[in-house]
């Protein structure tokens, strides 16, 4: 079926080539027709790795929702020191400056 192909193809664009050279073609886009199929089961074959990676974002997102406003800083993830002279920030102990924390 490809050989059919191939002659038609050389016949309608007028391109003169021995059985030796048209074979050798043959062969050549066979094999690279062979290496596209495997490709293509390999990736239906299992989860690629983009796949997996968005899973990780998925979960990673999950997570982020799931966590809650940190209490001891309002969700600010700073701590306002008052003294009695000045007053100093720093960042919140118990969310570490991200204003959540996991439930
Ligand atoms: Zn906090």
């Amino acid at each position: 079926m490809l050989e059919d192909f191939l002659r038609e193809l050389f016949e309608i664009n007028k391109i003169k080539v021995t059985d030796v050279q048209f074979n050798e073609m043959a062969e050549d886009i066979q094999g690279y027709f062979d290496m596209i199929n495997e490709m293509e089961s390999y990736q239906h074959a299992g989860p690629s790795p983009v796949q997996e990676e968005n899973k990780q974002l998925k979960k990673e997102l999950e997570k982020e929702k799931n966590k809650q406003v940190c209490p001891n800083c309002q969700g600010t993830g700073r701590n306002i020191i008052n003294g009695p002279y000045h007053s100093a920030e720093s960042f919140c102990f118990k969310c570490s400056g991200s204003g959540k924390i996991d439930p």
